[in-house]
């Protein structure tokens, strides 16, 4: 659905325009400049349109440097969470340094505007200096008069049938086959798990509705998700010699798996956990960024059962930081155990894979982490990170926002890793940084 975000310098009549938009009064309006503070998100409708709208924090001037205009983080988050915003300006008093300073800055960020001139109740006089924030012709409105809500509307129409198709492509793509591989050393009982997987799925299912196959796929339903399970030669009854399997530990042919897939089932050997092998396998799903879980298998031959699993938790965490959290799923090919955790444990981790959080959610959560932890100065060099968003999932890729972010410790890229997957439940996801510094 369309979000629309409210810009402009302090005391322009946003918090008016938002007020007559959500047809109540959520915000303070105050004829101080700097008094509505806090980002306030509603629902609004302007004839047979609705969307959500977002009141920002105007920008406020900086101390001493009055040139040094700060706009606050929440203007930054709200920006970058609208599909368009409204750059309101005061048309009474013109343009003023602020109302360039704010233009210079939604020129970055890119996002379409819709200038407003506001307070226009009597005359407008201001329309060839509008012209010179780069945005075009502005709407005439008065805010506090409920003149213009018409052309607002006319102008925000074709954003939310942008939106709408968005939403529908979205919509598309969580409704595509969730694509599944199952990899793993050899022997550790891959095909032995994926027959029983498929044998409880056709039993699920039945003989005849269930599951297709072809050379490369067993396709079937599960819990009202498609599932596509790569199905590769090794997964198929082995050609076997003398009680060998013809099967080495092919990269080639696992790479080819991990590449078909959203999400990878990495089988190891309870009686032989996390060798080197089980580790460049894991490592190489993280490289590629797709979903990661373990099927902890042959969990029936482990004598000391009880801890194994906390045992097994704490080695990979401590060897692949990467995945630290990636589900743990003990399961027995002969005797069937822990199979009905693995389809539920790889729709989460597919889902933790998909998810995408909110900007004004995840720049509380930074607030926050800043706040119990400061990134430290590097040999001399100051690190501010001023906001993140999230610009794409699958897996979840999140962008910092700020100074000298070359400079950030890998320590505490990992230290936000772990906030963000203890908060957002992002276990069994690869997660990626990009830094966005200004200066
Ligand atoms: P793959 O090479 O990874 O596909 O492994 P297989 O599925 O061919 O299994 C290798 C051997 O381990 C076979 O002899 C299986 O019967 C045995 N096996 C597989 N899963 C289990 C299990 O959970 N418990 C026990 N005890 N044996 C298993």
């Amino acid at each position: 659905s369309l979000t629309v975000a409210i810009v402009g310098r302090a005391n322009v009549g946003k918090s008016t325009l938002f007020n007559k938009l959500v047809g109540r009064k959520l915000a303070l309006v105050h004829d101080t400049p700097g008094v509505t503070r806090d980002r306030r998100e509603a629902p609004a409708t302007l004839g047979p349109l609705t969307f959500t709208v977002i009141d920002t924090a105007g920008i406020e001037a900086g101390g001493k440097d009055s040139l040094e205009l700060r706009m606050a983080a929440q203007s930054y988050a709200a920006v970058a969470d609208a599909d368009v915003c409204l750059f309101v300006f005061d048309a009474r008093e013109g343009i003023v340094t602020a109302d360039q300073i704010v233009a210079q800055y939604l020129r970055k960020a890119g996002k379409p505007v819709v200038l407003v001139a506001n307070k226009c109740e009597a005359r407008f006089s201001s329309a060839s200096e509008a012209w010179s924030l780069g945005f075009g012709e502005p709407l005439q409105i008065s805010a506090e008069h409920n003149i213009g809500f018409a052309d607002i509307l006319e102008a925000l129409m074709p954003f939310a049938e942008q939106a709408d198709a968005d939403d529908k492509a979205a919509e598309d793509e969580a409704n595509k086959p969730l694509r599944l591989a199952i990899v793993g050393r050899p022997n550790v009982g891959k095909s032995s798990l994926f027959n029983l997987l498929l044998g409880s799925e056709r039993a699920l299912t039945g003989p005849e509705a269930g599951i297709t196959r072809d050379a490369i796929a067993a396709h079937w339903q599960a819990e009202g998700r498609d599932i596509l399970l790569h199905d590769t030669a090794g997964l198929r009854k082995k050609a076997r010699v003398a009680g060998h399997t013809l099967e080495e530990m092919s990269v080639g042919s696992t790479l080819d798996a991990v590449r078909f897939a959203d999400c990878v089932v990495v089988v190891i050997d309870a009686t032989q956990p996390f060798e080197k092998q089980d580790l460049i396998i894991a490592d190489l799903i993280e490289r590629e960024g797709r979903a990661i879980l373990f099927a902890v298998n042959k969990f029936d031959l482990l004598e000391n059962k009880a801890g194994a699993i906390s045992k097994l938790r704490d080695k990979l965490d401590a060897s692949l930081p990467q995945v630290a959290g990636a589900p743990l799923i003990a399961t027995s090919a002969t005797t069937g155990e822990g199979l009905d955790r693995l389809l539920p444990a790889v729709l989460a981790a597919d889902r933790a894979w998909n998810a995408r959080v909110p900007t004004a959610t995840l720049n509380r959560f930074l607030e926050d982490a800043l706040e119990r932890h400061a990134p430290p100065a590097v040999s001399g060099r100051r690190v501010k990170i001023r906001y993140m968003t999230q610009p794409k999932s699958r897996p979840p890729t999140f962008a910092l926002f700020g100074n000298q972010l070359d400079a950030l410790p890998d320590a505490y890229i990992r230290y936000l890793t772990n906030g963000l997957r203890d908060t957002f439940h992002l276990e069994g996801t690869p997660l990626r940084f990009l830094l966005r510094s200004t200066k």
